[in-house]
């Protein structure tokens, strides 16, 4: 595989183009939405620089990397010739799917589609597909160039030949790819999520405060960070999509999302990339503080 295309340019798709193309591969990246494109390639060149200063890589490793990175509107043009597409858009289901159904039609027969979805059935985005043994779930996490982790998902029907490519594959980019069955959340959303909700209903009954329920977990289980400062990174919106996966999907009144995490995503606070969540990063991430709402 060597030609890949990625599909969404927002917090993953970015951090999934930066490491297909630092190792070399030539990548498409596809998006809706031209803001999105210039945002994630900023964020690229930012992520780069940060690599630089480490001195983990050198100028010359940052334009090899750039320039191996072709941005397109239009789906069509940007899976020409693709080995591989990794979706990376919204996390709607019904968005997913008409992806798929596209992307069936465009990309080549052998063309292997892998989602990054979080929660969403990867047996039900393949059904939307005539080669359902080709689909199959490449969960990175975030931030994609630091987590060496990727969950492979591998769907009723993802063939055993696929799923070894693929687990080469994250190898190759350095990756440690541990493979699971497709069952609502996965393994990892299944048991983070659940933790992330239960903290957001403790602030939303008055347990405690946004920075005590953060304090509590960084230092009591040695988390780097509070559950609500990782929703907020994450993405409010995010959770939320997958708490409602995993509610609708296990049928245990358990995972259902908290209404406090309802009412925050309606009234457009997703965390970190709104600029509010929990806490306002109107002066960035590390000098967050806990937003007005709560404190
Ligand atoms: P995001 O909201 O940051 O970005 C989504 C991007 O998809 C946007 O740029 C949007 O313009 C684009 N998009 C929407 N419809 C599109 C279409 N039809 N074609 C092309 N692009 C389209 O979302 P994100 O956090 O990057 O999540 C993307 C996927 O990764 C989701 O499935 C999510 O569940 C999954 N994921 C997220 C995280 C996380 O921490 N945020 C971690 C692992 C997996």
């Amino acid at each position: 595989m060597k030609n890949i295309t990625v599909i969404g340019a927002g917090t993953m798709g970015n951090g999934i183009v930066h490491v297909f193309a630092q190792k070399g591969f030539s990548v498409n990246l596809v998006d809706i939405s031209q803001a999105s494109i210039d945002k994630g390639l900023a964020t690229i060149g930012k992520n780069l620089d940060r690599q630089i200063k480490k001195e983990l890589i050198s100028e010359g490793d940052k334009s090899n990397t750039l320039s191996n990175i072709k941005t397109f509107t239009d789906l069509g043009e940007g899976v020409k010739g693709a080995d591989l597409v990794v979706e990376a858009a919204t996390e709607n289901v019904d968005l997913k799917l008409k992806i798929f159904r596209d992307l069936e039609s465009l990309c080549d027969a052998n063309t292997v589609l892998a989602t990054n979805t979080s929660s969403i059935s990867i047996t039900k985005i393949a059904a939307a597909t005539n080669r359902p043994d080709k689909v199959i779930g490449m969960h990175f996490m975030n931030p994609v160039p630091v987590m060496k982790l990727i969950e492979i998902i591998r769907g009723y029907s993802t063939s055993d030949e696929v799923c070894s490519q693929i687990v080469e594959l994250s190898k190759s980019l350095g990756k440690v790819p541990v493979e699971c069955n497709d069952y609502p959340g996965f393994v990892a959303n299944r048991i983070l999520m659940p933790m992330i909700n239960e903290a957001i209903i403790s602030l939303h009954e008055g347990v405690a405060g946004v920075a005590e329920i953060d304090t509590i977990m960084k230092l009591g289980m040695a988390h780097p960070m509070g559950p609500l400062q990782l929703a907020d990174f994450i993405g409010l919106d995010v959770c939320l999509s997958i708490l409602r996966v995993l509610h609708d999907g296990l049928g245990n009144p358990k995972y259902a999302p908290c209404p406090l995490l309802v009412n925050m995503v309606t009234a457009g606070k997703m965390g970190v990339k709104s600029g509010e969540g929990f806490y306002d990063y109107s002066n960035g991430f590390k000098d967050a503080k806990v937003s007005g709402q709560f404190s």
